[in-house]
């Protein structure tokens, strides 16, 4: 059995082709990718617009989305968001923390994501206490509330039941700042020491083999990675250990000159020097933000080919700063972008948001091509996570969104600048593992995508 979709224009190679048919196989994996076709065969469901593999939001903390709309009346700065922030945090458990996420997770689908790196540090109950520890192991009972790994494993149910692909990032938080303990709101995200952290990332990377295998590219949903919150929340000399892990790295990095302060007081080096001190700049991590970057920090990101997560609309809500992309992707980094506190889920607004940050600090149009920003929202996010998704191509997931081309936004754009036109309300189909999962707005599953924010809010006894 297979499921095919005829694509009236595809973006495949580097290039809009039209015609496209793609063939997926019962795990959700292309088995075909044909160009130059027509007319849609009869078992293929006709797809119109512009299709592009699905986008990659290479950062994200779901429950963020909560805080939308609510923390623009007073001002304030990063720090006084962040106060708002941990008091949504700690009306988190797993059962509301997977209502919260499940209606976040389908919103970024309909937003024109497939792809998320969900970095993660709420780990434990709200005093601290890791979850698993409340009740004798081999309980029978299997509520979602209190085994080991109960967040991250309500995180995990979320993706999978709303069709996103995920890779949690786990993320390790030991100090509240360099050389400061944990404040009361971030106990619940520490693990005391990195061998607390090295154990419990090891026991979570055991249950989620056991939860949710990996196997062919299109079926599996849910993967683990590993994250240092920043070099404020991590000891310099504890960060050598993350070179003992496989697979992707994620940090904040210079997201606040604040903090490239504070490094210098502690340790004489920028962050990014900090980082590399310790062997963990290379091509497995992504550094997240890169915003108030030194000559020097750029040439070592860039020299070790690290991935850049850039996250224009978080920068520009919480007023970081404007990072030196450009400078960061002629030097050899690879780009990518994410959604990081969701002002919006919107992938084309975040891609335009990177050209126009761009384009308001150099004077200049056309710093980053419509060819480059796709590539940055897609291979770029695929490469960040170490996920099989970025490109339509035979063995890569089947995982692609489709852009409305006669709309009042994106009527007379011409092929792939439709990227610096279209909005989310141009996505008009989202497709994972081969699955139709939004439909003009609409989760196929879930249902109204607003209704499930209904529901999240009431779960944190939240106004909606
Ligand atoms: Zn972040």
């Amino acid at each position: 059995m297979s499921t095919r979709y005829w694509c009236e224009s595809a973006w495949i190679d580097g290039a809009v082709a039209r015609g496209v048919l793609l063939s997926a196989d019962d795990t959700g994996t292309l088995t075909a990718v044909e160009t130059g076709i027509d007319t849609a065969p009869s078992d293929a469901e006709a797809v119109p617009g512009f299709v592009m593999p699905g986008a990659v939001n290479a950062h994200s903390h779901a429950f963020h989305r909560m805080l939308r709309g609510r923390t623009h009346g007073d001002g304030g700065t990063f720090w006084t968001w962040r106060e708002v922030m941990y008091s949504v945090a700690a009306k988190l458990d797993p059962e509301t923390y997977e209502t919260v996420a499940r209606a976040v997770f389908a919103e970024m689908l309909a937003g024109g994501y497939t792809s998320v790196g969900e970095f993660h540090y709420v780990h434990h109950a709200q005093d601290g206490t890791p979850y698993g520890t409340e009740r004798p192991r081999g309980d029978a009972s299997d509520d979602a509330g209190l085994r080991a790994h109960a967040m991250e494993r309500a995180l995990a149910r979320a993706a999978a039941s709303a069709g996103i692909r995920i890779r949690l990032l786990d993320t390790c938080y030991l100090t509240g700042g360099i050389d400061a303990e944990l404040s009361a709101e971030q106990s619940r995200f520490g693990d005391g020491t990195i061998d607390g952290y090295m154990d419990r990332h090891a026991g979570l990377i055991d249950t989620f083999a056991d939860e949710f295998p990996v196997n062919a590219p299109g079926e599996s949903f849910v993967h683990v990675g590993a994250a240092i919150h920043s070099i404020r929340a991590v000891p310099a000399a504890n960060l050598q250990r993350f070179t003992e892990l496989s697979g992707a790295v994620h940090v904040h990095l210079s997201e606040q000159p604040a903090e490239n302060e504070a490094s210098q007081a502690a340790y004489g080096a920028t962050p990014t020097e900090v980082l590399a001190r310790s062997g963990v700049v290379d091509d497995r991590l992504s550094a997240v933000h890169a915003t108030h970057l030194s000559e020097q920090d750029i040439a070592i990101l860039a020299g070790a080919r690290s991935t850049i997560v850039m996250c224009p609309c978080t920068e520009a809500d919480l007023a970081d700063g404007i990072g030196p992309a450009r400078e960061l992707a002629d030097a050899g980094a690879v780009i990518s972008l994410g959604s990081d506190q969701h002002v919006v889920l919107d992938a084309l607004r975040e891609t335009q948001g990177l050209e126009a940050g761009e384009r308001l600090r150099s004077g200049q149009r056309g710093r980053f091509s419509p060819a480059e920003l796709i590539t940055a929202l897609t291979e770029g996010g695929a490469r960040s996570l170490d996920l099989p998704v970025g490109s339509l191509e035979v063995g890569k997931a089947c995982d692609f969104v489709a852009l409305r081309t006669d709309s009042m936004r994106t009527m007379g754009s011409l092929d792939e600048q439709i990227i610096l036109t279209a909005s989310a309300s141009d996505v008009h189909l989202t497709v994972s593992g081969g699955k139709v999962r939004v439909r003009d707005g609409v989760h196929t599953e879930l249902g109204d995508i607003a209704e499930l924010y209904a529901q999240a809010f009431a779960a944190l006894e939240m106004e909606g």
